[in-house]
């Protein structure tokens, strides 16, 4: 062999290196490594897997490369189109590579070496073909089930052993299983044996259970567990094992598909039969047409609760699936999954896949497989579901897309949604994204046909939208005590009449009242700073109000600056006492509270949810937690205790939220026969998303919410990127985001782009740490991408956070 030196290959890690690291390939990794697979490489003395994303052989100069330990797999666990998308997350949302591809994997994926390998019946028994054939089954005859590395010990340098096992497989002489052997169980399965039918019903003689296995089988053209068999047949093992025994049927072992039942909710059952409306079939027809056509398209589905898009999204679906396509369905929570997930499960079946970190590591890893296989062609689960080693993918549904969840809040600080663009583009897909709200960027996105919109304009089903009620809460006087402002007048009144007639109430409240702001109590005043558009924040420490976009500062006035009433009042926080202010005004009502500290107790939100449900209790407080996804058909009273809470949150996009949770709660009430009632309470009643929300006013919502990102240059008219500094010291952290902020305007691009702060950030301090801001803004996206690369350090030596298109701004 000529003596070439060794190739090379960059190893991607799961570590905050801006680049991939180069190691040598050594010779006897060589014939089998690609891009895709994993590696085991030193770093220092310590041993980290990472991706090998390029196999090349540009030397560096001057450099001692080492070489990689060991290639953990024998196929690309990533495949080329996945590597291709990583390496634009990697680029536009400045992320290490590793990073991004790590979550583009399940945890603790087993090495190939992990697999189990064993003998079937017929495998015992044949007659190996070639020497390796014969090593291999050997040493399975005599060691029983072992792992594919035990195998390669015991069989000893066996160059070709993948292609053996290969062969093996593919004639049913062998049987592999992918996933976590702790958790795998064997079972015994059966199969007709090769020849006609005819001939096994003969050979069963008059035997009236075995001819029905026989002709069951037939029917069902695949294999089946004994136990599948036996439970459709209502005979017993005696009869198969008969029929294995004539010859008729062949016995092998598989590995147990994991139930997916836990992972989802209600029953099994039938597809509930329903006839499209006009409007669901014309969208229908527009998707079917664009997954026919096999090219990228990407569309916005838009219509209110109930009115018929997740049966829609779910035909198209079966649609890709007729022309052998498959389908992403993303939904914003873990929690959302068991609700879809029975509805996939009964159009689709075993082609259903849900992939999500709440499931245990063999049910994760068994589902992995069979995407990547693709035996499963419907894969259902949050944002990390996007990365899905699917072929053939022909749609991608985004449904709530303008939750902020799609949003990964560690690096890689992704936006599922907006990949999923990239995603379908690349594979030629349909996009679409599915909401009653859509964020303003795809509202924007749909008016500059970017977006291809599909509207659905009836409700389906017998509810009807419930009445509005708005209580003003600066005619409920200045004089009140705080707490007593939970509970107005109307409010008090509309809660026992629910009461008195049987009915169950939601009350919504707000917990993220970490950093009050001043509101005036008689007329609503909450001091905006003029740059921004943004209320301040309000500090009591120094008496002061804080811009958090660009940090400028005001000392808090004594008196409102607008009315002159002495009626400035820090709000925001304190509603922690919402449900001790119920109690007292009503000690006989059962009352719960869902919200992030209810999740943690022990049954989590589903159990409060259930009790709920099943009408235990009567009243439930909670956060927005309560409002997404669920259908409670007793529910006859919805309130928003303070819609300001939400509406002056420090947060460009606080009015949208705002906006979205109203119509979601409008849409909780009166699901069921009766009309319901939403009761909001707040000092802005005649804010524009509170009327719009009211009336049902959807584009007038979008036409005034549009115009003050315009005016204040926010997105979806700039594109912006957060740059937060953390440290311990107070004094080293404003010098560095300083630093920053000095370098950037120096930048030649600086002129085209709007550099908000420093400022502190809205969480000034957490867990002991300071933490300050800049906000970069243009209408130029490209060029502000450029700047950023060209000034921000690669290797900053201290905490920084680039956060590109950022939804929480904390
Ligand atoms: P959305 O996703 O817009 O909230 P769904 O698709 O979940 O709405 O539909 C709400 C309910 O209405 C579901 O129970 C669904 O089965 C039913 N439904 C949908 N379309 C129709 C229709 N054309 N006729 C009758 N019922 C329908
Ligand atoms: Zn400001």
């Amino acid at each position: 062999m000529p003596d070439r030196p060794p190739r090379l290959a960059d190893v991607a890690l799961p570590l905050p290196l801006p680049d991939p690291l180069t190691y040598e390939i050594p010779a006897a990794w060589d014939a089998q490594a690609q891009p895709g697979m994993r590696a085991r490489v030193l770093i220092g003395r310590r041993r980290l897997v990472g991706l090998i994303v390029d196999i090349h052989e540009r030397r560096p100069e001057g450099v001692n490369l080492r070489p990689l330990v060991e290639i953990l797999d024998r196929e690309p666990v990533v495949p080329k189109d996945l590597l291709e998308l990583a390496r634009f997350t990697a680029d536009y949302y400045m992320a290490p590579l590793g990073e991004v591809v790590r979550s583009m994997l399940p945890a603790d994926l087993p090495p190939w070496g992990d697999r189990k390998v064993w003998l079937t019946d017929a495998g015992a028994l044949s007659l190996p073909r070639g020497a390796s054939e014969a090593a291999v089954i050997e040493a399975l005859r005599e060691g029983g089930r072992m792992t594919v590395a035990e195998l390669q010990s015991r069989v000893g340098a066996l160059p070709d052993l993948d292609a053996v096992l290969a062969t093996l497989a593919e004639g049913g002489r062998v049987n592999t299983a992918e996933h976590r052997a702790r958790s795998a169980r064997y079972i015994n399965a059966v199969e007709l044996a090769p020849g006609e039918v005819a001939d096994h019903l003969a050979k069963a003689g008059r035997s009236v259970a075995g001819r029905e296995v026989i002709n069951y089988l037939a029917a069902l053209g695949r294999p089946a567990t004994t136990a599948e068999v036996t439970a459709a047949i209502e005979c017993t093992p005696a009869v198969v094992r008969r029929l294995v025994s004539l010859g008729v049927l062949r016995q092998f072992t598989q590995v147990e598909r994991l139930s997916l039942d836990r992972h989802m909710m209600g029953a099994p059952g039938k597809r509930p039969e329903i006839h499209l409306r006009e409007d669901q079939a014309f969208a229908l027809d527009r998707l079917t047409a664009v997954v026919e056509a096999g090219q990228f398209a990407p569309l916005l589905l838009q219509g209110m609760t109930g009115s018929g898009k997740t049966e829609v999204y779910l035909r198209a679906a079966e649609e890709a699936l007729a022309r052998g396509r498959s389908t992403i369905l993303l939904v914003p929570e873990i929690a959302l999954v068991p609700a879809l997930a029975r509805a996939v499960e009964l159009r689709f079946g075993d082609n259903l896949a849900i992939l999500h970190s709440g499931m245990g590591v063999g049910e994760r890893h068994q589902e992995w497989e069979r995407v990547r296989r693709g035996e499963a062609r419907v894969v259902l689960g949050p944002r990390s579901a996007l990365f899905a080693p699917v072929a053939d993918l022909g749609l991608i549904v985004v449904d709530e897309e303008q939750d902020s969840s799609y949003k990964q809040e560690l690096s890689p600080r992704y936006n599922a949604r907006d990949l999923a663009l990239v995603r379908a583009r690349d594979a030629g897909a349909a996009a679409l994204l599915v909401s009653a709200t859509p964020s303003l960027e795809s509202r924007y996105n749909a008016e500059r046909g970017k977006l291809d919109l599909l509207r659905l304009t009836e409700r389906a089903g017998q509810g009807t939208l419930p009445e509005g009620i708005l209580v003003d809460l600066r005619e409920e006087g200045v004089s009140r005590r705080p707490g007593e402002i939970h509970f107005s007048e109307r409010l008090r009144h509309e809660i026992r009449q629910a009461l008195a007639d049987g009915d169950q109430v939601i009350l919504l409240r707000n917990r993220r009242g970490y950093s009050p702001m001043l509101l005036c109590r008689a007329c609503g005043e909450d001091m905006r700073c003029e740059d921004c558009g943004l209320p301040r924040t309000y500090h009591r420490r120094d008496r002061r109000l804080v811009c958090h976009y660009c940090g400028s500062m005001l000392p808090a006035p004594k008196v409102c600056p607008n009315c002159k009433e002495e009626a400035l009042e820090a709000i925001g926080a304190g509603t922690e006492r919402v449900e001790e202010d119920f109690k007292e005004l009503f000690p006989e009502v059962s009352v719960d509270v869902l919200d992030r500290d209810t999740a943690r107790r022990p049954g989590g939100p589903a159990a409060v949810l259930e009790r709920f449900d099943r009408g235990e209790i009567q009243v439930l407080i909670g956060t927005q937690m309560v409002s997404k996804g669920h259908h409670f058909p007793n529910v006859a009273l919805t309130a928003v205790l303070a819609a300001d809470a939400y509406l002056s949150f420090p947060d460009f996009r606080a009015v949208e939220r705002t906006y979205n949770l109203l119509v979601q709660v409008a849409g909780r009430a009166g699901r069921g026969e009766r009309p319901g009632r939403v009761v909001i309470q707040t000092y802005h009643p005649d804010h524009y998303a509170i009327q719009a929300a009211l009336r049902g006013d959807d584009e007038g919502f979008a036409r005034e919410e549009l115009h003050f990102r315009r005016v204040f240059h926010y997105p979806p008219y700039t594109r912006m990127v957060q740059l937060l500094v953390r440290d311990k010291n107070r004094d080293r952290a404003w010098k560095l985001i300083s630093d920053l902020a000095a370098d950037l305007a120096a930048h030649p691009f600086a002129r085209s782009v709007r550099l908000s702060g420093p400022a502190p950030a809205p969480l000034e301090r957490l867990r002991g740490e300071w933490r300050f801001q800049l906000l970069a803004r243009s209408a130029d996206g490209r060029g502000l991408h450029r700047m950023l690369k060209e000034v921000l350090p690669k290797n900053p030596g201290y905490d920084l956070v680039i956060d590109v298109d950022p939804q929480q701004l904390l």
